[in-house]
């Protein structure tokens, strides 16, 4: 039965995004087959995997609101077994509409069980925030994958998150747990970067990975080619360290 793990963190631009996309990528790589669900209304996840607006016929949306079959949304990208749900602008509408209708909590919980057979992972980007959509995430995951930006105020926020864990724990997924933290986007020309990673590593110990993203120009021109890291640069430190993190989740899971 496939892993699911959502990658959160309500703070916006910390490379959730950035690592749906390449760690999926890689893990398809390493002969994984791996499904990336869309759950951000801006679709980047979608857009940086070359998927386009016209390839769209139903979404992410679709299957939280009006209960379309998941196999109906899926996508499947240039990258052999990386498949993606997609996600359009019309998801901004689901946090409000999710609001008034039955199990809005179990909604994406429960279009992932028919599924989760024909995948070894389920990576769930979401969005910067910690409304209903991202509470569908926590609720329909295994594990929380949390990337954090190697700046000043990386824990700002953080428990609240930790919060909103608790909750979805308590009430509605009692055997969820925290995958990993990941540090992203690090400048280690700078001392500041360094006692950053200090920081992080003492506030959250053995579940930081010991891959950090460094900051890497090919990772951030890649989605405007619609391509992962590995495809558009795969000799790139972005590859490497993506492909790095891969292994280590792999590891973890005793593969
Ligand atoms: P989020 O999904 O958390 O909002 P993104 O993954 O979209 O964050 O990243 C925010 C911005 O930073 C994007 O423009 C992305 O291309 C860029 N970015 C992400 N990770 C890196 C990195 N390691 N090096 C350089 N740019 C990055
Ligand atoms: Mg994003």
């Amino acid at each position: 039965m496939g892993r699911v793990i959502a990658l959160a963190n309500q703070k916006g631009g910390v490379g959730k995004t950035t690592t749906s996309i390449n760690l999926g990528a890689c893990l398809a790589k390493l002969g994984q087959k791996v499904l990336l669900i869309d759950a951000d209304a801006q679709g980047n996840a979608t857009s940086g995997l070359g998927i386009r607006k016209a390839d769209i016929k139903a979404d992410v949306y679709d299957v939280l609101v009006n209960e379309v079959p998941m196999t109906d949304v899926i996508i499947h990208t240039s990258r052999k077994n990386l498949d993606i749900v997609p996600a359009t602008i019309q998801l901004s509408g689901a946090e409000i509409e999710l609001t008034s209708q039955m199990a809005r909590e179990k909604r994406l919980a429960d279009a992932v069980v028919p599924i989760r057979d024909s995948y070894d992972y389920i990576l769930i980007d979401c969005p910067p925030s910690l409304g209903m959509l991202t509470i569908n995430a926590f609720t329909a995951c295994d594990t929380i994958l949390i990337p954090v930006q190697s700046e000043y105020y990386a824990l700002e926020g953080l428990s609240q998150l930790l919060n909103t864990i608790q909750l979805v724990q308590k009430h509605f997924n009692p055997n969820l747990k925290i995958e990993g933290v990941l540090l992203t986007m690090l400048d280690a020309r700078t001392n500041l970067g360094n006692e950053v990673v200090e920081e992080v590593k003492r506030f959250f110990k053995d579940k930081v990975y010991q891959t950090i993203i460094p900051r890497n120009v090919r990772l951030s021109e890649a989605p405007s080619h619609g391509m992962s890291i590995i495809d558009y640069d795969p000799s790139s430190r972005g590859a490497k360290e993506y492909m790095a993190l891969a292994k280590e989740v792999l590891a973890a899971h005793g593969k």
